[in-house]
């Protein structure tokens, strides 16, 4: 179990984890992609995004939110005085579906069972920021809706689970903006709520992916 592992251990599994996910084939978006995109940054974090999937750029560099919406995430970290080294990153798929549809299903569940779950039990976040709906789902009922849900911390196994809509969706309709920039302001407050914790429990069995999700 990740919580008997030390420091060292878990980053060399956290390691292992990404080696693997490179080499993947479980499921059939590894046909389309360049590279598959496991996650990037500490082992420790106590903050953890999780996204939807990789776009064009990060399947190209093999990393996450690098693109346009990764500029956005970095200006947000920013503004509460955080830098990207400092969280977790990663999405709920790690290659990227052709066209940029939507991850199907099955896709969604080969990919979280396989290797998310296992990413924060190693990580043990003290909070999952959560970025648009398909994270959402994993977490939160599947029937909600994010323009709902957003900014509504909700406290479970010694962790916070926190709804953002996705940096995508605020830079296509920056209508959004206000309401992203204050749900971030709003992680320093939540995290200090946890300060005396050791970190995230095992998370609750995510529920299988919805066949359909609310676009909003
Ligand atoms: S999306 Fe996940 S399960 Fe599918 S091939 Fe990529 S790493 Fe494997």
């Amino acid at each position: 179990m990740a919580e008997k592992m030390s420091l060292e251990e878990r980053r060399a599994a956290l390691q292992e984890i990404g080696d693997t996910i490179r080499q993947c084939r479980l499921c059939p978006l590894y046909s389309g992609r360049t590279h598959a995109v496991p996650g990037a940054g500490r082992v420790d974090a106590e903050i953890m995004f999780i996204g939807e999937a990789p776009g064009f750029h990060e399947d190209q560099q093999g990393l996450p939110f690098v693109g346009a919406s990764g500029k956005y995430l970095d200006e947000l970290l920013a503004k509460i005085g955080l830098k990207r080294d400092q969280v977790f990153i990663t999405n709920v798929v790690k290659c990227r579906p052709p066209g940029n549809r939507d991850p199907q299903p099955d896709e969604i569940g080969t990919c979280v069972e396989t290797y998310l779950k296992r990413q924060v039990e190693l990580i043990r976040p003290k909070l999952i920021a959560t970025l648009g709906r398909f994270s959402m789902a994993l977490y939160f009922p599947p029937d909600a809706r994010i323009t709902r849900l957003h900014g509504q911390p909700k406290r479970a196994n010694n962790r916070i689970y926190y709804p953002l809509f996705h940096p995508a969706a605020v830079l296509r309709n920056p209508n959004l903006r206000p309401a992203m920039e204050a749900d971030f302001k709003r992680m320093p407050a939540l995290l200090a709520e946890l300060a005396d914790l050791p970190g995230g429990d095992e998370p609750d069995e995510p529920p299988p992916p919805p066949k359909q999700l609310s676009l909003f």
